[in-house]
């Protein structure tokens, strides 16, 4: 499959990893829009958020169990932000889930 996330998962591109296990790969996001910006995304190739079923949603769960580990290590201990874009309207570039941790600033209040 021509994913890029994929291939990143794989070693074929290189990344900045920040965090690995059985099911979860996290790497620095190439054009960062906070001082932390971090992606954290399945191994399993899922689409997008709108593609999680009761048979996938494993990958959310260890996804969301790696995220405070990710924030404590990056040292986001007063707060961050998680975004995950869906699709056309939510301007998703990559079609491999993927969630945003930002953070190491204070963010915008507006989220759209
Ligand atoms: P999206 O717009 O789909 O929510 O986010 C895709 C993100 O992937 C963007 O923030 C973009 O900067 C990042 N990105 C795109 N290509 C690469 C790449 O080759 N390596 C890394 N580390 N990040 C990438
Ligand atoms: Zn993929």
């Amino acid at each position: 499959m021509d994913c890029l996330f994929c291939k990143i998962i794989g070693g074929e591109i290189p990344s900045a990893k920040v965090y690995e296990d059985e099911l979860v790969y996290a790497f620095r996001d190439i054009n960062p829009q906070a001082p932390v910006h971090v992606l954290v995304v399945p191994k399993q190739h899922i689409a997008s958020a709108d593609e999680v079923t009761v048979d996938n949603s494993a990958a959310v769960a260890a996804i969301f169990t790696a995220i405070p580990k990710i924030a404590a290590a990056e040292g986001l201990g007063n707060g961050y932000r998680v975004i995950t874009n869906i699709g056309e309207d939510g301007c998703q570039s990559v079609k491999h889930m993927h969630f945003h941790i930002l953070g190491g600033k204070k963010l915008p209040e507006s989220m759209a």
